[in-house]
C-alpha cells in the first residue's frame, strides 16, 4: 500500500519565495541535505521515478523549494542543498532565509529528512541544523547515503558515531539509492508522519 502511496509523487510547483508555496494546510516532509549528499537520488527511489527529482546541479541555479504531491493533503518538499561554495555570499545568505522562513513559520510541515553522506557525516551545518531542529521541536529523520560505497564494518562505525552524536529522538539509518539499503524504514517513517494506514 506504501509503495503504491509513494510511487504516486507528482511535481507541483517551485517556490522560490513562501508566498508561492500551497496553501499551508495539509502534512509536508522536508528533505534537506548538503549539495551532492544524495538528496535527489533519495528522493528518486522513495518515489520510484528516476528523474522526478533532478539529479544533475548547476551551482548558482535560483534557489527554490520543490514541492512534489502524494495526494490533496499530502506533499514532500525538497529543500535546496545547503553547502555550495561556488555561488555568492548574496545568494547563500538568500537561501539560509528561505530554508529558515520555511522551516520556522510552515504550519503544515510535519517532519524533516536530513540527508549526508555516510562518507561525510555531521559537517558543521548538518551540526546546526540538527541543533535547531530540535530546537524548533521539529520531528527530524537522518539517512546516510552511499551506505554502497563503504564496506559493512565501515558503514556500521559511521552509524554507530553518528548516534553517539545525536539526541535520542533523532533517528538515523543507513541508505543506499543504489542497493536501496534503508528505503523501507525510510517509507516507514514518512508513512508514520503521513498519518497512512499501513
Ligand atoms: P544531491 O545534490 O544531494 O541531490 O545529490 P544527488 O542525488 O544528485 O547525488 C550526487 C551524486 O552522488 C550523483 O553522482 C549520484 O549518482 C551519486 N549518488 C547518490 N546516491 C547514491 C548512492 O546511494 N550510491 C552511490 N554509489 N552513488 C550515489
Amino acid at each position: 500500500m506504501s509503495e503504491h502511496f509513494f510511487g504516486q509523487a507528482k511535481f507541483l510547483l517551485s517556490a522560490p519565495k513562501l508566498k508561492y508555496l500551497p496553501k499551508d494546510e495539509g502534512i509536508e516532509v522536508a528533505f534537506l541535505g548538503r549539495s551532492n549528499a544524495g538528496k535527489s537520488s533519495a528522493i528518486n527511489a522513495l518515489v520510484k521515478q528516476q528523474g522526478l527529482a533532478k539529479t544533475s546541479k548547476t551551482p548558482g541555479r535560483t534557489a527554490a523549494l520543490n514541492i512534489f504531491s502524494f495526494d490533496d493533503e499530502r506533499r514532500l518538499v525538497d529543500v535546496p542543498g545547503f553547502g555550495y561554495a561556488k555561488v555568492s555570499l548574496q545568494m547563500k545568505e538568500q537561501w539560509r532565509l528561505l530554508i529558515n522562513q520555511y522551516l520556522t513559520e510552515r504550519e503544515a510541515l510535519k517532519g524533516v529528512v536530513l540527508v549526508m553522506d555516510v562518507r561525510h557525516p555531521l559537517k558543521p551545518q548538518d551540526q546546526h541544523l540538527l541543533s535547531w531542529l530540535k530546537e524548533a521541536k521539529l520531528n527530524s529523520h537522518i539517512i546516510l547515503t552511499k551506505a554502497d560505497k563503504l564496506k559493512y564494518g565501515e558503514q556500521q562505525r559511521v552509524l554507530q558515531e553518528v548516534k553517539k552524536n545525536i539526541s535520542d529522538d533523532v533517528s538515523v539509518t543507513l541508505f543506499s539509492a543504489k542497493s536501496k539499503n534503508g528505503l523501507l524504514e525510510l517509507r516507514e517513517k514518512l508513512s508514520y508522519w503521513y498519518l497512512l494506514k499501513i
